[in-house]
């Protein structure tokens, strides 16, 4: 691989190269765990990699716990992710989610915003962000942002909204209720071996449950099952108004029902579509036990 890197230190110098490399080849290097095997693939003789990670800007880079929100930037490892408390504390679907991808010297240096952005239908962090019903923020070249609900940030398998002249800046999570007592949330995966592995089939909860059990807000994501990572919104629905403690087989049934509504997956060489089906329905059902 001969590519040409650059390596601009602040916001505003990454805007200018973007700016001036934007009718050239030049694609943005961030922890360079997917970007190095893509451009194994291809001729690279006269692409320019244009590298975040000596930036210096706390947007990009940081953990930043609010009231209402979190933001995360792009740069955030999932290392980081890992060791946040507020994040474990408060969004655990995306802490196990962090702690789930790959091994520890990926998870060192592989970010959020690559997560997000390389677009992989089976994205780990990727999926829980969707269940977190966040948003992303984009800058463009002139500094101008704009913000984006996660579902329409993807467009397709591997693909995004984000313009050429645009790069993904910040993801921003709602804060959760504050009636909210308990936090049922996690990340469930299933691979073919338990490191070092994408996901055959995915799920992300994130159900606020206020003290009585009665679900007040629910989002559900699911990877490895669609063209892109899904948002199970009926099956979210289903559960608002319902209570935790008194689920019915036949309540879990119904609710595994609705997430495979959003499957659509394929076979390849990891995994069938019937059994991604199969264990997409169990592992749906296992949320509500
Ligand atoms: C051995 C191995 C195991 C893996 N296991 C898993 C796993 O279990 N789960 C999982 O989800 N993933 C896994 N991955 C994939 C990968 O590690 C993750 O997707 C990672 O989060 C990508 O982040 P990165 O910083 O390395 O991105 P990069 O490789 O630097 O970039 C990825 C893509 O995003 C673009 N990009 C990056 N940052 C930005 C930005 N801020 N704005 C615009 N575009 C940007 C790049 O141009 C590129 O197209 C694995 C990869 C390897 C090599």
């Amino acid at each position: 691989m001969d590519f040409s890197v650059v390596s601009p230190q602040n916001l505003s110098q990454l805007r200018n190269a973007i700016r001036t490399l934007q009718r050239k080849p030049y694609r943005i290097g961030a922890g360079y765990t997917d970007l190095l095997m893509e451009l194994r693939k291809s001729d690279t003789s006269d692409l320019t990699v244009i590298n975040l990670a000596q930036i210096n800007d706390n947007g990009l880079s940081h953990i930043k716990s609010l009231v209402n929100h979190v933001h995360i930037g792009a740069m955030v490892t999932a290392t980081s992710i890992c060791m946040n408390d507020d994040i474990a504390r408060r969004f655990p679907t995306l802490q196990q989610a962090a702690a789930n991808l790959a091994s520890t010297q990926i998870r060192n240096v592989a970010t959020i915003g690559g997560n997000l952005c390389t677009a992989s239908p089976s994205g780990d962090m990727a999926c829980a962000i969707v269940a977190l019903k966040a948003h992303c923020v984009l800058m463009n070249v002139d500094g101008k942002k704009r913000v984006v609900p996660v579902v329409d940030f993807f467009t397709g398998p591997r693909t995004t909204c984000l313009k050429k002249n645009e790069f993904l800046y910040k993801i921003i999570l709602p804060r959760n209720h504050k009636q909210t007592q308990h936090i049922h949330s996690g990340f469930i995966k299933v691979g073919t071996r338990n490191a070092m592995e994408c996901s055959v089939v995915s799920l992300a909860y994130h159900i606020q449950v206020e003290e009585s059990g009665y679900v007040i807000d629910a989002g559900i994501g699911i990877g490895a099952s669609a063209p892109t990572i899904r948002f199970a919104e009926k099956a979210a629905l289903n559960l608002i108004g319902k209570n935790m403690q008194n689920f019915t087989d036949e309540n879990r049934n119904e609710f595994a029902k609705k997430v495979l509504t959003y499957a659509s997956p394929i076979s390849d060489v990891r995994a069938t579509s019937w059994y991604r089906k199969e264990v997409l329905y169990n592992i749906s059902k296992s949320v509500l036990v």
